[in-house]
């Protein structure tokens, strides 16, 4: 079956007890048991419930994964997973990485003795030249947040596997509706389903995506060992969300091709970050690698003036942390996405306090060029 019928009928869509059409919340904390030799598949709810359960199945079948893992937000995902790797290990890292996965890594897992590389990761010479004997695995986003680098894949897992590493790819921006880690040879898929996967802006939650058992079963044990769960009702929203990912993501992704070839157009507008424009540098790697270029987008303007006049004064999308919305959402990723890292960091990694990022909404895209253009055009 296509994508489409799969977001559709992929699983569970009508409860077998009753046949609602919408699978029930089941909001418990534990289950009873019938017998003292052999307990029922659930027992206690952190370890298993059946409404993240069909949750997780659903985005597993979308990755073209063997097992999925719900966890409270992507963050939770994210740190659940490093906790895969013991003190002495050592990664090699995007340098332009989630600023939340620069805090952890740097800030806690660092004391934890896990130790990082953060590396161009446009370059596999770059990736493939910081592995050392302790290295461990290779994470990577692509495109990364906020400038959509893109990272080849595919060449990325072909390098950590001849040296014996896990591939994680933080694929938050593309959904598998654009893009399948799995599929390109990488080992564990993160998202932070806060974004286009529920798609609403309603619930903060994450995952961990593997196609191997022995992975499972390792991410199956710290998911219940670290308990950073997702809770039941949340579980349900996000499914609820999840059944419009094709819609919502096409819609905004054309609106967004549109958007970014108008900026590209104009004066005010110094640099337009999209791998859905011809002039990315990484447009050839990102097509070969993923079925389109998104719905998120940043761009640099003339001047700081300009960029406050913007973020405050614009009326069709929120000013705002996060993306992925139904809304458009406009951020500042100097004071929010990567608040956490450090100025100098910051700049070395070309995130200018006149960058701003427009994630793409469902609005209508004449309204929102018109609302850009106001406020351009006043500077
Ligand atoms: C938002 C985000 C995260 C963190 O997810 P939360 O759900 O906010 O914890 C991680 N990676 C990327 C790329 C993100 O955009």
């Amino acid at each position: 079956m296509k994508f489409a019928t799969r977001l559709i009928h992929g699983s569970h869509t009508i409860d077998p007890a009753t046949g609602a059409l919408s699978l029930p919340v089941c909001q418990t904390s534990t289950f009873a048991q019938q017998s003292v030799d052999h307990f029922g598949r659930y027992d206690y709810a952190r370890s298993g419930n059946p409404t993240r359960e069909a949750l997780e199945e659903a985005i597993a079948d979308l990755e073209g994964g063997s097992a999925a893992f719900a966890f409270g937000s992507g963050m939770a995902a994210i740190s659940s997973t490093l906790l895969l790797f013991k003190p002495g290990d050592h990664l090699v890292v995007c340098e332009d990485v989630y600023g939340g996965a620069f805090r952890v890594l740097t800030k806690l897992f660092s004391q934890w003795g896990l130790s990082v590389t953060f590396v161009d990761a446009t370059s596999l010479t770059a990736i493939e030249a910081a592995v050392k004997p302790e290295t461990k695995a290779v994470y990577l986003e692509s495109p990364s947040n906020p400038l959509l680098k893109i990272t080849d894949l595919k060449g990325a897992a072909a390098i950590a596997r001849k040296h014996e590493l896990l591939t994680l790819v933080d694929s938050t921006f593309m959904t598998p509706y654009l893009q399948r880690p799995l599929e390109l040879g990488c080992d564990i898929v993160l998202h932070s389903g806060t974004k286009f996967l529920n798609g609403h802006s309603d619930v903060v939650c994450g995952f961990a995506v593997v196609n191997n058992e022995q992975l499972a079963a390792r991410l199956g044990f710290v998911q219940n060992a670290f308990g950073a769960i997702l809770g039941p009702q949340d579980c349900w929203l996000t499914l609820r969300g999840l059944r419009t990912l094709k819609v919502r993501l096409e819609e905004s992704q054309r609106s967004a091709v549109k958007i970014a070839a108008w900026l590209a157009r104009q004066p005010q507008v110094t640099r337009v970050y999209y791998p859905g424009l011809a002039s990315h540098p990484g447009y050839a790697v990102h097509q070969a690698q993923a079925a389109g270029p998104g719905a998120v987008l940043s761009f640099e303007l003339e001047s700081y003036e300009l960029t406050k006049k913007l973020l405050e004064g614009i009326h069709l999308a929120a000013f705002a942390v996060s993306l992925g919305g139904v809304e458009s959402i406009l951020s500042y990723p100097a004071k929010m996405s990567h608040a956490a890292m450090p100025p100098a960091e910051r700049a070395a990694r070309g995130i200018s306090d006149t960058l701003v990022r427009l994630s793409v909404g469902l609005e209508d895209t004449d309204d929102m060029i018109a609302d850009l253009a106001r406020l351009l055009q006043s500077g």
